[in-house]
C-alpha cells in the first residue's frame, strides 16, 4: 500500500465515530476499505471478522486483532436548564475535558456539536479557580436554555453517545497524522495494509482480521472475538501511548519515529517469549526499527486473546500515539508503515512447525 493510500485510510478511521458499544460507522469504514480482501461477517458484539480470500482448510490461523472503539462520553442526563450531564466511556483525566468541541449523536442519527461548558474566567472566585477538576460537576452546552429544547429541538436524549469533534490532519512535511481516536484506528489501518499487502501471497497461514469492540472498557469484545476464531496464533496492533515527551530519555521505550513498539509485559499479559524473540530477531535481520518495553501499566487485547482456546502465542505491535486518551494524538506514518512491514515478514514466515515451537 502506498502512502497516499494509507494516509487516507487513517483519516477515515480516525474521523469515524464510535465509543465502546456504538463502532458501528468504524465498521462501516473498515468493510469499504477492505472490500477487495475476503468475506466480512459480524457478531452482535459488534466484532467485525474479515476471512481473508485464499485461505485454505488445514492451516494453522493467524488472528490480526484491533478494536474499533475509542474513548468518548455519554449523555447522563440533562438539567432544566439546558445543560448536558455526561460519563466517560474509557479512561479520561479530568484536566483533559474541558473548554473542547464534542459531538453528540441525535435521536435523527445527526451529530450536534457541543462545548465542554467551563465558567468564564471572568465569574471565577480564587477558590473556584484553584479547585481540583471533577469531572462529575462538568457539562455540554449545545447552546439551548431549556431541557425540553434539548429533548424536542436537539432531539439528544439520555444514552447518547459523544464523541470528540476532531477532523485527522497530515502534515505531509513532516509525515505525522494529528487526530483523534488513533488508539486503535491507526491499528485497524495497520491491519488492513497488512492484509491488503499480502493479498496476492501465498502463505502457509490462514489470516483472519479481528477488528473487534469494546477494548477501553475491558477488552470486552476481543474475549467474544477470540472464542470464535480460535487461532493459533495472535497478532495485536495497538496505539500505545508514546512516552517520548513524558519520561528522562534513558526510560523512554515508546518514542515517535522509532518504529513499533514490542512489549515484553504489561499489567495484563506477558508476551509470550519465544514468539517474542521470533519477532525481534526479524525485525533486526530486516533492518525494520523496534523498540523494546517493560511496562508495568497498561494493557491491551492480548490479555484476553493469549488466555484463551488453550493459550494463543500473542505479541502486540504497538504504534506510539502521542497524547493518547484525549482530544489529539499525534502519530508518524513512518511507525505505522514499519508495523504493518514487521507484521507482514511474520506472517511471510509463520508455518506450523514455527508456531509449535512458541
Ligand atoms: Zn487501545
Amino acid at each position: 500500500m502506498n502512502k497516499e493510500e494509507l494516509v487516507s485510510s487513517i483519516k477515515r478511521l480516525s474521523d469515524a465515530n464510535g465509543i465502546s458499544g456504538f463502532e458501528d460507522e468504524v465498521l462501516t469504514t473498515i468493510r469499504e476499505e477492505g472490500s477487495s480482501l475476503g468475506t466480512f461477517s459480524e457478531d452482535s458484539m459488534r466484532n467485525l471478522y474479515l476471512q481473508r480470500s485464499g485461505n485454505k482448510e488445514g492451516l494453522p490461523v493467524v488472528q490480526l486483532n484491533a478494536h474499533t472503539d475509542e474513548v468518548g462520553f455519554m449523555v447522563k442526563a440533562i438539567r432544566d436548564d439546558g445543560m448536558i450531564e455526561f460519563i466517560t466511556i474509557g479512561g479520561w483525566v479530568a484536566a483533559n475535558i474541558p473548554a473542547h468541541m464534542v459531538r453528540i449523536l441525535n435521536k435523527d442519527g445527526i451529530y450536534i456539536p457541543a462545548v465542554v461548558a467551563s465558567k468564564p474566567p471572568h465569574f471565577m472566585t480564587e477558590a473556584e479557580r484553584n479547585a481540583p477538576l471533577d469531572i462529575t460537576k462538568m457539562v455540554l452546552d449545545v447552546g439551548a436554555h431549556t431541557k425540553e429544547e434539548v429533548l424536542n429541538d436537539y432531539k439528544i436524549g439520555i444514552a447518547a453517545p459523544v464523541i470528540p469533534e476532531v477532523s485527522c490532519l497530515y502534515d505531509a512535511i513532516h509525515d505525522n497524522v494529528i487526530g483523534k481516536a488513533f488508539d486503535c484506528r491507526i491499528g485497524c489501518a495497520a491491519a488492513l495494509a497488512t492484509m491488503k499487502d499480502l493479498a496476492d501471497t501465498d502463505l502457509k497461514v490462514n489470516l483472519v482480521g479481528d477488528f473487534s469492540s469494546q477494548e477501553e472498557v475491558g477488552t470486552r469484545g476481543s474475549i467474544v472475538s477470540t472464542q470464535t476464531i480460535k487461532a493459533d496464533l495472535a497478532i495485536v496492533f495497538e496505539g500505545c501511548p508514546a512516552d517520548d515527551t513524558v519520561v528522562p530519555a534513558y526510560q523512554a521505550q515508546t518514542c515517535l519515529k522509532k518504529g513499533p513498539m514490542l512489549r515484553h509485559i504489561d499489567a495484563r499479559m506477558i508476551t509470550n517469549p519465544r514468539f517474542q524473540r521470533f519477532a525481534l530477531d526479524l525485525a533486526e535481520a530486516l533492518d525494520i526499527p523496534v523498540q523494546e518495553a517493560v511496562r508495568n501499566g497498561g494493557a491491551t487485547n492480548g490479555a484476553a486473546i493469549h488466555l484463551s482456546n488453550a493459550g494463543i502465542p500473542t505479541i502486540v505491535i504497538g504504534i506510539p500515539v502521542r497524547y493518547a486518551h484525549t482530544h489529539y494524538g499525534i502519530s508518524s506514518v513512518f511507525d505505522v508503515e514499519k508495523s504493518i512491514q514487521l507484521a507482514k515478514a511474520i506472517i511471510q514466515k509463520l508455518d506450523e512447525q514455527i508456531i509449535k515451537s512458541f
